[in-house]
């Protein structure tokens, strides 16, 4: 099966080879005929699969039959590296078409995403929350009364992030009469029942498919203690056991340490998690993209929605304490046709959240083991500082910083006091001056009168006794 032979309008033939796509992949097979002839769709597809290509392919064509100057289809994407991670793709596939897309996430300036919504571009692709954030904006920009197709993108993280409110208020602002294209990872009751509010007689791909990562990724175990975690993954750096790698850590304080431990180490990375700014993640991407920097250090946050070309190794640092999220960081490797590695340290303590993994992508992971790497030295620092003995470090340092203050004001006034005490020796000489009665002196030049003192008053300047 070829891209000519789904039906799809040529120009998009012409940009699916100009990517040297060979051939549809499976979902995009199932997806597209049925999305192309305007009927609904319920899929189950993991990142990697090529669903993007699968719901935008079809959107794309139906645009192109009736082209008019509206906004006709809206993407619901949950993260902002997602929702930009579309419209790349949709701009590559656009190439040869006059079709224009606009990403609306947060974290940059809301000015440029206004004017998108006022010129109507074809395709918006937004995260519900600041999709909402322009909806209820004075002068009611935001115009989707024209809107033929929705498209919700990864549902299920949708939903674990929060977004199900956000969701069905965006809903109230779209036509009823339209069609939608349901795209989830897995298939939880949750999902299937807003599935059903939302869809019309829906075809259903893959549903009951049980997820798992593609087939082609190599995915092994590490095993290693906690406080050599850091360490190992060192060693498999150097020795080339890993190339060009995504590593993602549990939490964004354990992905900052492992940042510094490795720009210690001398090993270029970048760093990308919730509390970068858009500015800071767009740029180590970017930097991980084009061979800067050899390692991306990550939380799950951005798992999704990342994809790099010729990815050659995914590393969990931490063990996922959901089987979906290791599906989803392992699935950032071998995307469509590629092949790569996806290798998770284990510690001891983990060893429960992994027999759940195992359990859920249906196959005992094989174990590593690293040739000439010391698995019982005691490392030179502690990878992790534990989140009570850094609370204490936090409170102790604000009782030293509240302690010095009060030192400062206690010196402010010591001084302040001094000084009054020292200005008043200062006038005690001239008192017998101020109460002896100088007939020749202007009133305004004696002590105590407001002008005294002042520079232009010779007489009184001097009296202090230079
Ligand atoms: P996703 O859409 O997130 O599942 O990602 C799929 C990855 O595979 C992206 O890098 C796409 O550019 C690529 N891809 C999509 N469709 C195809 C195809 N038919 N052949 C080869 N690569 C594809």
């Amino acid at each position: 099966m070829t891209f000519d032979s789904l039906g799809l309008a040529p120009e998009l033939v012409r940009a699916t080879t100009d990517l040297g796509w060979a051939k549809p992949t499976p979902i995009q097979l199932d997806a597209v005929p049925p999305a192309r002839e305007g009927r609904d769709l319920l899929a189950c597809a993991m990142t990697g699969s090529g669903k993007t290509a699968a719901f935008l392919l079809p959107v794309m064509h139906r645009l192109l039959q009736q082209p008019t100057r509206a906004t006709r289809a809206l993407v619901l994407a949950p993260t902002r590296e997602l929702a930009a991670q579309v419209h790349a793709d949709f701009t590559e596939l656009a190439k040869f078409t006059t079709l224009r897309s606009a990403a609306i996430f947060g974290g940059v300036g809301m000015g440029p995403q206004e004017s998108a919504f006022r010129q109507r571009v074809d395709v918006i692709i937004a995260t519900p929350g600041r999709l909402l954030d322009h909806l209820g904006q004075p002068g009611k920009y935001v115009d989707f009364s024209t809107l033929e197709v929705l498209i919700l993108d990864e549902a299920d993280r949708m939903l674990d992030m929060g977004f199900l409110p956000d969701i069905k208020r965006v809903l109230h602002h779209l036509p009823k009469q339209r069609q939608t294209l349901f795209f989830s990872a897995t298939m939880p009751a949750p999902i299937v029942a807003l599935s059903r509010e939302m869809l019309h007689d829906p075809v259903r791909l893959n549903v009951e498919r049980v997820a798992a990562p593609a087939s082609k990724i190599e995915q092994a175990l590490w095993p290693v203690a906690e406080s050599l975690k850091a360490d190992l993954f060192i060693a498999l750096l150097r020795q080339d056991v890993v190339g060009n790698v995504i590593c993602f850590t549990r939490t964004k304080h354990r992905s900052n340490r492992l940042s510094d431990v490795l720009t210690h180490a001398g090993i270029p990375n970048a760093r990308i998690h919730g509390n970068r700014s858009q500015n800071q993640r767009t740029e180590a991407l970017a930097d991980f993209k084009s061979g800067k920097v050899r390692v991306l250090v990550a939380t799950d946050i951005v798992a999704r929605g990342i994809d790099v070309e010729a990815l050659e190794h995914v590393v969990n640092f931490d063990v996922p304490h959901m089987a979906e999220d290791y599906i989803h960081r392992v699935g950032r490797t071998a995307r469509a046709d590629a092949t790569g590695e996806a290798f998770t340290l284990v510690s001891p303590e983990e060893e429960v959240d992994l027999r759940a993994i195992e359990k859920a992508i249906g196959r005992k992971l094989p174990r590593r083991t690293l040739p000439g790497f010391d698995y019982a030295h005691k490392p030179v620092e502690r990878f992790e500082v534990p989140l009570a003995e850094r609370i204490a470090a936090i409170r102790a340092r604000k009782a030293e910083d509240r302690k010095r203050a009060k030192e400062k004001q206690a010196r402010r006034e010591a001084h302040v006091k001094s000084e009054a005490e020292r200005s008043t020796k200062r006038q005690e000489p001239r008192r017998p001056d101020a109460t002896r009665h100088d007939p020749n002196r202007p009133e305004s030049h004696r002590p105590g009168s407001p002008a005294g003192g002042g520079r232009r008053g010779g007489g009184g300047r001097r009296r202090g006794g230079r």
